[in-house]
């Protein structure tokens, strides 16, 4: 592995809800996107009084990754899904023109573990009609003392039945103990490693909570390798070739697009209602620090 191809990238705090402090890997200055994944938190591992609790926003643009470790969430949205996850479990809601959702822990489940992507929509899909899907399963495999879910795409032939539409890769590996693996890559996708727990060597470079790794394109494979017990993931993608405007809980391509969708959101309209959640709707802030990726 070339040190030119690969970058540390120190993920930042900040808060979701009202007020559970998360890890934030993407977006980041140094990195926005990582194939169409465009955003990443890192949930816990957290015991709070009242776990998350996140109440109904909008997304556009978007699909939301919802990923369990420990604990349990309940999703409520616009179409009136109403959606339990479990560990193991993956929730994903494609927002495309316009869905609101809201996020809660439920009693007696403050305990919480979780990591929450965004993937980007290409153009021909974002603006299709908005949907939600739960994965109870995930593929697994045992590859090298790690025990590998496929989260998204496909790995030594196992492939994510999540439904994404550009190409994606996104592993969890766990190991209880020491682990060393040479996982295949494709070298079209450029990749990023987050340890959740513990310590892993990601190639030559030894990685703790809260640093992202990022691999170039190019790698066909990777070592990975941990001396205890171990979580991590490992996501990738062929480069999103298109310009995106992340922002709040919107991705788009223009700045009106995001100051129209916030004005509906606002305003009430085109997202619909999100029923049953004990608390107040979000508003969309006012339009400050809009980032277009370099
Ligand atoms: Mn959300």
């Amino acid at each position: 592995m070339s040190e030119a191809s690969i970058q540390r990238i120190e993920a930042h705090s900040a808060m979701i809800g009202t007020g559970l402090p998360i890890r934030r890997a993407l977006p980041h200055k140094l990195r926005r996107m990582i194939g169409a994944w465009c955003f990443l938190d890192h949930a816990g591992p957290v015991s709070g009084e009242q776990g998350l609790r996140v109440g109904p926003h909008p997304h556009i643009g978007l699909q939301t990754f919802t990923w369990m470790i420990e604990g349990e969430l309940l999703h409520r949205d616009s179409l009136g899904y109403e959606q339990r996850i479990r560990p193991g479990q993956v929730n994903l809601m494609t927002a495309g023109r316009g869905i609101a959702h809201s996020e809660e822990s439920l009693p007696g489940h403050s305990r919480l573990h979780s990591a929450q992507l965004w993937i980007a929509l290409p153009d021909a899909q974002r603006h299709a009609e908005p949907a939600f899907a739960h994965y109870p399963e995930l593929p697994v495999l045992n590859h090298a003392g790690w025990r590998v879910s496929v989260l998204a795409g496909e790995c030594e032939g196992e492939r994510s039945p999540a439904q994404v539409y550009t190409p994606l890769l996104g592993l969890e590996l766990v190991s209880a103990a020491d682990a060393d693996a040479q996982l295949r890559l494709n070298p079209d996708f450029e990749h990023g490693a987050l340890v959740l727990d513990g310590e892993v060597a990601v190639g030559t470079e030894a990685i703790k909570p809260g640093t992202l790794l990022y691999l170039a394109p190019g790698h066909e494979r990777v070592c990975v390798r941990t001396a205890a017990a171990a979580r991590a993931l490992l996501i990738g993608g062929s480069p999103f070739s298109e310009r995106i405007l992340l922002w709040w809980n919107f991705v788009a391509r223009s700045q009106a697009e995001v100051e129209q969708a916030a004005r509906d959101w606002n305003a009430g309209q085109r997202f619909g209602e999100v029923r049953g959640y004990d608390g107040p709707r979000l508003t969309a802030p006012e339009l400050v620090g809009l980032h277009l990726r370099a």
